[in-house]
């Protein structure tokens, strides 16, 4: 099993990701992406665009402000209820989250807690401060949103938000309009979100400012999910592993068998479901739906279902992302905040759509793929989606004379157009490899001295670590064959004997 500091330990070492402002300490709940780590989140938010923007011809990108005014959150509801309880150590003043050392303790989900149950739950379970050993003062509330202070005065304020979303429910009306009133209507951004965690942890599971991609699907319930009923028809049979609210384990269903829930719903859980097989290339036994209780979930939310991984890193099972129908609650709350109409048109008279929310923490997800594809066996290599991977190819001499690093940089200038591409000359060819291993460069090309007499080259699988040989001629659409799961590394070597 991957250990969580030895992932780590490679994540500094060769460019994906470490603690923000390092050389001063660092802070926690703040990482930086290195070199790789940005091509591995670049790459990975063009797959998701490409994937939930292509569900509908409606569904649409927009980029919308860091901070947000103080009527926004209020309205909300994030002024007077974005909190969690905190417990303070009387002894150290640590401060925890107290359903996270419940939660610790029993192996039980606490968030569902109230103070008065915390403290009860405390008290019996006789908890005591992780780091001293002190007893913890009384259980209260934290707001967890930053406020920022407006302009030279300092005297209006707003707030880094805690989530895209409400960037997007605010420019529901602007859109609607710009794109001529088509319902059901996706916007999606993606950016940044901040939560003043109190204990931020487990490297970039709980950040206090992370990134977020989110799809908010605004639409009136029996007019415009109408749509969705012929593309729902086309996978109602495809299976997922599920964990409804009263089952005791996860089973493995087909779409159509979850006769309770709406097919515009379904859809969608679905759709996630194949983003996180068919682009992430997680295996289906590391992933489940589970559905959230009425104590956890937020009361507007009418189906509340996350998507779990199951970390080596973390200790299991761990939201990476949810799927939220939120009722009428967003817009009419700003309906009524704002005092202008968020209402559409239908045969019925106005109606404020409801709203449909896909929500991705990228940080969890990119380290999803981290955990699930570091391998520790034979050799050290990372098992990438090969889409995604933040290096596709690299191109070596086999030496550093006799004209080969010419002829492997022509190689290496073919390629930088279609691929993510490395060259690289330093140190022997097996550490070449295990470097490129260690990182997920899902191909490796070799110059030798037959290319200068044949035009040939190697290509070595980092899978399988076989070889084949090709011509250059060939090389380019060779590898997007295989990049792209046309044409397997075997077929190839077939081909050759
Ligand atoms: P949690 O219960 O773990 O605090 P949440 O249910 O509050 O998360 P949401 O508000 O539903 O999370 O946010 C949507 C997504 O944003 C989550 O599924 C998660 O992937 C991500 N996310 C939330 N909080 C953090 C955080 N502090 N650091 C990194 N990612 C986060």
């Amino acid at each position: 099993m991957m250990d969580k500091e030895e992932l780590l330990s490679m994540c500094k070492r060769r460019g994906f990701l470490w603690r923000s402002a390092e050389i001063y300490g660092g802070e926690a709940g703040f990482y930086d992406y290195g070199h790789l780590g940005a091509k591995l989140l670049d790459s990975w938010k063009q797959k998701w665009k490409d994937f939930f923007l292509g569900l509908d011809e409606n569904y649409h990108m927009i980029y919308t402000n860091n901070i947000m005014p103080h009527r926004v959150m209020e309205a909300s509801g994030h002024v007077d209820h974005f909190s969690d309880i905190m417990i303070r150590c009387e002894r150290c003043d640590s401060y925890f989250r107290g359903d996270h050392l419940i939660e610790q303790e029993t192996g039980e989900n606490a968030e569902w807690m109230g103070k008065e149950d915390m403290k009860e739950s405390i008290k019996e379970l006789e908890l005591s401060c992780p780091d001293c050993g002190g007893d913890f003062s009384e259980p209260e509330d934290f707001n967890m949103m930053f406020t920022v202070s407006l302009g030279p005065t300092g005297q209006k304020t707003g707030f880094l938000r805690p989530e895209t979303a409400q960037g997007t429910y605010i420019n529901f009306r602007r859109e609607y309009r710009a794109l001529r009133k088509q319902m059901p209507m996706g916007l999606a951004t993606i950016g940044s979100a901040f939560r003043n965690e109190i204990s931020p942890r487990q490297v970039v599971f709980r950040k206090r400012e992370f990134l977020q991609a989110e799809l908010q699907i605004f639409f009136v319930p029996g007019i415009h999910d109408e749509k969705f009923k012929k593309k729902y028809q086309e996978i109602e049979e495809m299976k997922v592993n599920i964990r409804r609210e009263d089952w005791d384990e996860t089973r493995e269903v087909m779409l159509k068998e979850i006769d309770d829930i709406q097919p515009f719903y379904l859809y969608h859980l679905g759709k996630m479901y194949e983003f996180y097989t068919d682009i992430m290339k997680l295996s289906s036994k590391d992933i489940r739906f589970r559905e959230l209780s009425d104590d956890e979930k937020a009361f507007y939310n009418k189906i509340h279902f996350d998507i779990e991984v199951n970390f080596d890193t973390l200790n299991g099972w761990k939201e990476v992302s949810g799927l939220h129908y939120r009722s009428d609650y967003d817009l009419r709350q700003h309906q009524e905040n704002s005092n202008q109409s968020l209402s559409v048109s239908t045969d019925d008279g106005k109606k404020i759509p409801h709203v449909i929310e896909l929500s991705f923490g990228i940080d969890r997800n990119l380290w999803s793929l981290l955990d699930k594809g570091y391998k520790d066996d034979d050799r050290t290599w990372l098992d990438l989606p090969k889409e995604i991977t933040p290096r596709q190819v690299a191109v070596f001499p086999l030496v550093r004379k006799d004209g080969l690093p010419e002829k492997s940089r022509e190689v290496f200038d073919k390629l930088r157009s279609d691929f993510r591409v490395t060259w690289e000359k330093s140190g022997s060819i097996g550490k070449r490899y295990a470097r490129n291993d260690e990182v997920g460069t899902s191909y490796c090309i070799t110059i030798d001295y037959d290319t200068l007499e044949d035009e040939s080259v190697t290509i070595r699988d980092i899978e399988t670590t076989e070889q084949i040989r090709v011509e250059i001629k060939e090389l380019n659409d060779i590898l997007k064959e295989l990049i792209y799961g046309r044409k397997k590394f075997k077929d190839h070597m077939e081909q050759e004997d």
